[in-house]
């Protein structure tokens, strides 16, 4: 689980201002959509941690928790 580890890291030690604008620059990414690797349209967005969807031609993939690759 590659997700996981990270949030340990990241919510563990030091919980301020820095994570906070993490999240803000992780929800912008969480929102964006991507080049489907199928049928070449921008229409890729995740639909779960770790599980993302071409809105166009309805490709599903497992890739990145926050972008489709890491
Ligand atoms: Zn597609």
């Amino acid at each position: 689980m590659r997700a996981g580890e990270g949030t340990t890291k990241r919510f563990g030690a030091r919980y301020g201002a820095r994570l906070r604008k993490r999240v803000e620059e992780l929800e912008k990414t969480q929102y964006a959509t991507y080049q489907c690797s199928r049928c070449g349209r921008v229409a890729v967005r995740r639909v779960a941690v770790g599980i993302w969807q071409c809105r166009k031609c309805g490709h599903k993939f497992a890739g990145g928790a926050w972008a489709p690759t890491v």
